[in-house]
């Protein structure tokens, strides 16, 4: 059998791996890439866009829960879930065919099926063999396997954005991203909802006053939420699942139409075969340096969620992809800068987050202002009748550089951006309240959340 040559293979198509193709292409190098199912990956195919579209059914029901409060009738309204995963469906179904021409054009040999070391630097595929002058790891993250009795009766998010039947009851192991965004919309449809999270707190890397006012909300919509519980195992019976677990030293028992694996995502190390491309790893944590390289095998980087030192996020995955692409046309150069990065979990209203948390900042020992805002009767939460609002910004005392920003509801999910981008390019606090902004708007506030100088 003979080898084909590349000067790079990567496996996987998600937003990582089609990250790592600009730079490598753009200095004409040959390029492979093995992706196992649709181009594009978890985050357009089975993550963010679908995800979202079942988030913004959310919170069309939130705004007419709301309706009374601008004194408009509306009758108790319902959604069609089946409907609604058609419309999701529809809505993504286009995205592999116009991503596989983009990579036609650019001149990107798209290989389809599932690709594994053969050796430190080549890539088996089917009875194909490709060697590769460096080998880009890409290959995203799968649910984290619970090692609980009944762990088999669990579904995971890619059945909950595909079943066209809504659960009238759903429980959710682990108390992660995933559980609350879709927890809320399940909420808001009207399934009841159970979130069972084995840490003293949701969220755990998120600010710990953000999540409570978050969980606070989840409660007054329905949701029922049990923190430091321990999963004894899940049973199936009649076609209903229940779920035995420890709370506060008592068994207790919940019962539910679906039970979800919510407990995060981790790398599926056994099928990469990386043993063979001697890319060594500890429990699935694949050693990398500072360039994003295997520490074991100079040829090898990796970028995306398989990356172990950074946050599971779509636009995390295009930069380190970009960034490998860059390392591996100029050399190990470029390190990546995840300072400021703002995320949210898209609950309605979303939680949204850039910088360090206030438990980050005091271990740090910096010495900072804290400014917390309860907005709830501020003009603008009024206006749109907002059910929370609420932010702390942290500010550097000594350079007045903002080190976090923290927000529920309040559009803060798209405030944290300009916070973002102010903690990555050094625009003080005080710039922020000096700016002039559009008025009224939720970015207007952003001079008072900052309080007086
Ligand atoms: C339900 C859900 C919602 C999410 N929502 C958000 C959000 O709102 N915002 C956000 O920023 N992030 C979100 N994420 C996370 C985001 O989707 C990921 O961080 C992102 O997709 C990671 O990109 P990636 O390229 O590293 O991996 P992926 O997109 O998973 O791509 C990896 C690809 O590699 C392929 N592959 C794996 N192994 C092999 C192999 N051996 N051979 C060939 N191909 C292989 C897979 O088929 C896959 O297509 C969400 C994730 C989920 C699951």
């Amino acid at each position: 059998m003979s080898e084909e040559k590349f000067d790079v293979v990567i496996i996987g198509g998600g937003n990582a791996g089609i990250g790592v193709t600009g730079p490598v292409r753009r200095a004409g190098l040959s390029v492979a890439m093995i992706e196992a199912h649709d181009l594009g990956g978890t985050c357009p195919n089975r993550g963010c866009t679908p995800k979202k579209v079942l988030v913004a059914a959310g919170q069309a029901l939130h705004d007419i829960e709301r309706a009374a409060q601008h004194r408009i009738a509306v009758s108790i309204p319902s959604l069609d879930w089946s409907a609604l995963i058609a419309r999701e469906k529809d809505i993504i179904k286009d995205i592999p065919a116009n991503l596989a021409r983009a990579m036609t054009r650019r001149k990107v040999e798209v290989i389809k099926g599932h690709g594994t070391f053969a050796g430190p630097n080549s890539v088996r595929i089917g009875n194909r063999t490709l060697r590769a002058s460096h080998i880009v790891i890409a290959a995203g993250s799968k649910p984290r396997p619970l090692p609980i009795p009944g762990a088999e009766h669990m579904i995971t998010s890619d059945d909950m954005l595909s079943e066209r039947k809504r659960p009238e009851s759903i429980i959710f192991i682990g108390g992660g991203v995933i559980s609350l965004e879709f927890g809320h919309v399940y909420a808001r449809a009207g399934s009841s909802v159970t979130i069972l999270e084995a840490l003293p707190q949701l969220l755990p890397a998120m600010d710990g006053d953000a999540v409570a006012r978050l969980q606070a909300e989840s409660e007054r919509i329905g949701l029922q939420i049990s923190t430091g519980v321990r999963i004894e195992r899940i049973e199936a019976s009649c076609g209903r699942f229940r779920v035995i677990f420890t709370h506060e030293g008592k068994e207790k028992a919940v019962e539910a139409d679906r039970v979800v694996n919510g407990a995060g995502r981790i790398v599926d190390v056994e099928s990469l075969g990386l043993a063979a491309g001697q890319v060594d790893h500890d429990n699935g944590r694949i050693g990398i340096d500072s360039y994003l390289r295997s520490t074991s095998n100079s040829r090898v980087y990796v970028c995306g969620d398989v990356v172990p030192t950074s946050p599971q996020l779509s636009p995390i995955a295009t930069y380190e992809g970009d960034l490998v692409g860059r390392n591996i046309v100029e050399g190990p150069k470029h390190s990546p800068d995840y300072a400021g990065i703002a995320t949210a979990v898209y609950t309605v209203p979303a939680l949204a987050a850039g910088g360090l948390t206030e438990t980050a900042v005091k271990a740090k020992g910096l010495a900072v202002e804290i400014h917390v805002n309860d907005m709830h009767d501020w003009f603008s939460a009024r206006t749109y009748a907002e059910t929370v609002a609420w932010s702390k910004i942290i500010v550097d005392r000594s350079s007045d550089r903002i080190l976090g920003a923290h927000f529920v509801g309040h559009a803060g999910h798209e405030l944290v951006n300009i916070f973002s981008l102010a903690m990555k390019f050094g625009i003080r606090a005080s710039a922020l309240r000096e700016h002039i902004y559009a008025y009224p708007t939720f970015a207007s506030d952003i001079k008072h959340m900052l309080g007086h100088a």
